[in-house]
């Protein structure tokens, strides 16, 4: 069986049996929270149940590394979004340890992409079009480091009020013990 007709099968007994009643909530964040953080599979459940959040509870976003790489890009507009049309009163940035955005490499990513098809052309033209995939592709060296630049550019985000905490921190995949690197109440005036 295909993933899709498995998850379309299992869909149709979760709803017929109204396994999504204990779900139910509505769309603004009970703790009045924002959360960016990583799409890194082992976070799914283990994030959540980690910092004791429930649906209903967090709006969560998530990318690759948890990274605002634009102050005028999708992660940054969902941040808004949250904080003044979802009530969010506090934003939550959390890398973890044995990122895959560590030492992304943007040459592996480029040869891994021309295997597959993408040919040398397509490559030279995003070129010179003004698209630096060296830099688009490249991660950070440390997690820490990730989270602080994503940290600083929510914090001095000309849309953001200056008292809005924003937090920094980093989660161990493996026992969800979570490390404080940025006090967001510190630094919110
Ligand atoms: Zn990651």
């Amino acid at each position: 069986m295909s993933l899709i007709s498995e998850i379309l099968n299992y869909n149709e007994q979760f709803v017929a049996k109204e396994e999504y009643k204990e779900f139910l909530t509505t769309k603004f964040p009970d703790k009045k929270m924002v959360v960016l953080t990583c799409m890194d599979a082992r976070l799914v459940e283990l994030l959540p149940k980690a910092m004791n959040l429930h649906n209903g509870d967090a709006k969560i976003i998530k990318n690759a590394g948890a990274i605002v790489s634009h102050p005028f890009g999708s992660i940054m507009r969902s941040i808004i979004v949250a904080v003044y049309e979802l009530d969010a009163d506090e934003v939550f940035v959390i890398g973890h340890y044995d990122c895959g955005m560590t030492g992304l490499n943007s040459d592996k990513v480029i040869a891994s992409a021309k295997k597959r098809g993408i040919s040398d052309d397509v490559i030279t033209t995003l070129g010179h079009s003004g698209i630096d995939l060296s830099s688009w592709l490249t991660g950070f060296d440390h997690a820490r480091e990730g989270i602080e630049k994503s940290v600083n550019i929510i914090r001095n985000h000309p849309l953001l009020p200056k008292n809005l905490p924003v937090h920094g921190l980093i989660i161990d995949p493996q026992t969800g013990r979570l490390d404080l690197i940025e006090d967001g109440y510190k630094d919110a005036e």
